[in-house]
């Protein structure tokens, strides 16, 4: 089913042919060094992709800096007509898009489909937007002259993406720049490049110019991010990844003023109020947590639940994880896939190691799934007692830690316990109460009685450590423009004459 043919730049997987090399200045480069991509369902290695350095992103950055000014001025229609095209064909790949990001990912294959449709689904908010992006108009203050806004595009722009939505990451950040009328270079992720490069082939056969989007793999991100980041060229860096990367990127923007969006890390507070619907909060969290085998930024990183319905909540709970299907992501009733390297497998054995050290009781799961590939089994652990160092931690990982409160205020004061604001979720039946209890929660975005949120009409993003700016939403596209004001001269006597 997979045939490695680095030297003609590409890889058949599953049928499909996916390009490996890097693409600049419209067109793929031929590849010299490579790295290995491996499918975490088998350990297996699946392609070998051209391994970037930091030649490859500044050649990129070239591309992108010469593309600009043209970009900027291709008219709104004529844009929003290139990003028509470009969703019509994402559309007709949607089989290979979801399967080689199963494959690269892990991922159920089910999820990769509606990762694929959300990401369509982005792309084509956009392209209803770029067509309609308005400046103001009003009168001087004093008269004589009228203050007129517009936006420019900030320009050049470098877009880091994660391995965990590797699609989705890339479509969100690249619809919302392309839109704005920024060049992109885009930085995919080591695990995840393959799903890129099958995005980037759609702009480039929807007729996106030369130079407008470039793609870098590497396994050299540091070397290669920096050389980009000191490069006066580059006006924007927007970046999804852990809060550590994230404040590394923005003291490498801090010397030239670079323009910087943050989407970092979580902490995600999953309150259960003692007037909630159980049944519903145990079926959503499920949903919320191990969604990417918990791989996710907004996954459910604390359950808290009120004492009165925390046994409840509890039984339910463990009994919808255990019977979960641990499983190949291609396999039938599959619901969760693989850790996305044996790394990352044995960081979660060691999360379980310091939860069972403190004060908890380990209610479901917690050990490796013993087969090829990086499986975890589905965990819940009870805690009793949350302060410890492992109860501040992003999870990211299929481990649930259910806490027990016995008020809603204490539950607003432990959800906001910690560094992180960016999904927060609140299940109760009393409306007033959910948005009084919203209003405190110190997070970006709040779930009330549902587990999913992403919406392409949405902003999406978080406050305190878990990043600067928004995506998704009327927001996304105001992330790669800058206000411009004109002041022009007006004698209105002109119009008595
Ligand atoms: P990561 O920070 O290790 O990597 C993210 C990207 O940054 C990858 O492309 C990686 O190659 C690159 N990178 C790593 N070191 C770099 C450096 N020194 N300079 C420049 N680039 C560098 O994160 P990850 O492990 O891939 O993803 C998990 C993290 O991402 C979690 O913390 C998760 O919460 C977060 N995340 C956040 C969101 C969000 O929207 N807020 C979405 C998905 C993931």
């Amino acid at each position: 089913m997979t045939t490695l043919t680095t030297e003609s730049g590409s890889v058949t997987l599953r049928d499909h042919t996916v390009p490996i090399g890097l693409y600049i200045d419209g067109g793929w480069l031929p590849v010299e060094s490579t790295f290995d991509v491996v499918n975490p369902a088998t350990g297996e290695v699946v392609a070998q992709v051209a391994d970037g350095g930091a030649a490859d992103a500044l050649a990129a950055l070239d591309a992108a800096a010469a593309a600009q000014d043209s970009w900027r001025f291709v008219p709104p229609r004529e844009r929003a007509n290139l990003f028509h095209r470009a969703h019509a064909l994402l559309l007709e790949r949607a089989d290979a898009i979801a399967e080689v990001m199963t494959l690269e990912s892990g991922k159920p294959l089910a999820e990769a489909r509606g990762e694929f449709q959300l990401s369509a689904d982005f792309f084509l908010w956009y392209a209803e937007q770029v067509a309609h992006l308005h400046g103001t108009y009003a009168e001087g203050s004093r008269g004589g002259y009228r203050v007129v806004t517009t936006h420019q595009p900030v320009g050049p722009s470098l877009l880091i993406t994660p391995w965990n939505f590797p699609l989705l990451m890339i479509a969100r950040k690249a619809g919302a720049a392309l839109g704005a009328g920024c060049t992109v270079v885009v930085k995919s992720a080591k695990e995840t490049p393959l799903t890129g490069a099958l995005f980037v082939e759609v702009l480039h056969d929807a007729g996106f110019p030369p130079g407008v989007v470039n793609l870098i793999h590497t396994t050299h991100s540091a070397d290669v991010s920096s050389a980009v980041m000191a490069d006066p060229r580059l006006r924007k860096v927007s970046f999804t990844g852990s809060t550590g990367v994230g404040s590394t990127l923005l003291k490498q923007a801090a010397p030239g003023i670079v323009n910087a969006s943050m989407e970092l890390g979580g902490d995600g507070p999953f309150v259960v109020l003692d007037d909630a619907d159980v049944e519903l909060a145990a079926q959503q969290a499920i949903v919320n947590k191990f969604r990417n085998a918990g791989q996710a930024c907004v996954a459910a990183n604390r359950i808290i639940v009120h004492s009165a319905v925390a046994e409840e909540f509890t039984r339910r709970f463990v009994e919808l994880t255990k019977k979960l299907r641990v499983d190949d992501g291609f396999a039938d009733g599959v619901d969760v896939g693989p850790i996305i390297s044996a790394k990352q497998r044995d960081g979660v054995a060691s999360l379980v190691a310091q939860l069972s050290a403190i004060d908890s009781e380990l209610l479901t799961g917690g050990s490796p799934v013993d087969r090829d590939g990086f499986f975890f089994e589905p965990t819940v652990f009870k805690v009793n007692d949350r302060d410890n160092d492992v109860c501040n931690k992003e999870l990211f990982a299929p481990i649930a830690t259910i806490y027990t409160v016995d008020s809603t205020a204490e539950a607003i004061r432990v959800a906001n316990d910690t560094s992180y604001g960016l999904a927060a979720y609140v299940f109760t039946r009393d409306l007033s109460r959910a948005i009084a209890v919203s209003e405190r929660l110190d997070s970006g975005m709040v779930g009330i009685n549902r587990g999913i949120m992403a919406d392409p009409a949405a902003s999406f993003g978080g406050v305190k450590s878990s990043g600067l700016g928004r995506e998704g939403g009327h927001h996304a596209i105001d992330e790669f423009l800058e206000p411009k004001y004109l002041a022009i001269t007006v004698d209105e006597s002109k119009g008595l004459e």
